[in-house]
């Protein structure tokens, strides 16, 4: 799975034009992998619509646990499907450091993406500070362990390690350190969820991390921003899966 994750970015007009030229590309080549398009919450509708009949697949950043009720601001998982999402991203580390978010608030909105019927993309990665004291395993494990509730399938969740500090910094762990945490983070899930690398995948530097053993996909941020960046990425991915 190559999942675009927009973050607070796209108005009407930028977002359309990119989901549209994505859209296209999508509809064009075919992708093995999932292609997956996170705008904000405004654009979820009208970016549905506009990949609707495409391989593309819609997914929001976030959700509230709760189904509906006096929550101004929030939307609700079950909203989410009906905008026509698959995918909802939980537990970003966006959300973890700017919303105060905890494994067991993650893990309770994970669970409401399955009551939804949808698929969690249930985010967990380790500060620079952990890293350096040699915790990023246990960080990691601690996180995925907590966070994933006990509805999690391979069938409705992704999990995604996105190291904090590689995330928008331009720095990516090297292609050994990705696979030893996708491997300690694979010993300690149960099931054969899909894992999902993210921090700082670009067009330059997919090839050799999309190859790594153990590792199913991308979450993107910045990348996605841009079509061919993120097709760049979509076909990375593809290339190591066919090998
Ligand atoms: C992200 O926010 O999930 C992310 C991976 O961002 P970036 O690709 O910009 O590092």
């Amino acid at each position: 799975m190559a999942a675009g994750n927009w973050k607070m970015n796209g108005l009407r007009a930028q977002g359309l034009d990119l989901a549209r030229d994505l859209a296209s590309r999508g509809a064009a080549a075919a992708p093995a992998c999932e292609v997956l398009l996170c705008p904000p919450a405004t654009l979820l509708a009208e970016i549905g619509a506009a990949i609707d009949g495409t391989p593309l697949r819609l997914g929001a950043q976030d959700c509230h646990a709760e189904v509906s009720g006096a929550h101004t601001g929030d939307v609700s998982a079950e909203m989410l499907a009906d905008s026509g999402c698959a995918y909802v991203i939980v537990g970003h580390s966006e959300r973890r450091a700017d919303h105060g978010e905890t494994d067991a608030m993650v893990n309770v909105k994970a669970s409401a993406v399955h009551r939804a019927g949808l698929s969690a993309i249930v985010c967990v990665g380790e500060s620079a500070a952990e890293r350096d004291a040699g915790q990023a395993f246990a960080v990691v494990a601690g996180q995925a362990r907590a966070s994933l509730p006990e509805t999690t399938t391979a069938a409705n969740t992704v999990l995604a390690y996105e190291p904090v500090w590689a995330i928008g910094s331009g720095r990516t762990p090297s292609a050994a350190e990705v696979g030893a945490v996708h491997a300690h983070l694979r010993s300690v899930v149960a099931g054969d969820l899909r894992i999902l690398y993210g921090g700082s995948v670009k067009a330059d530097n997919a090839n050799e991390l999309m190859a790594v053993d153990g590792v199913d996909g991308a979450l993107v941020g910045g990348a996605s921003l841009d079509a061919e960046s993120f097709w760049a990425i979509v076909t990375a991915l593809d290339a190591a899966v066919a090998t």
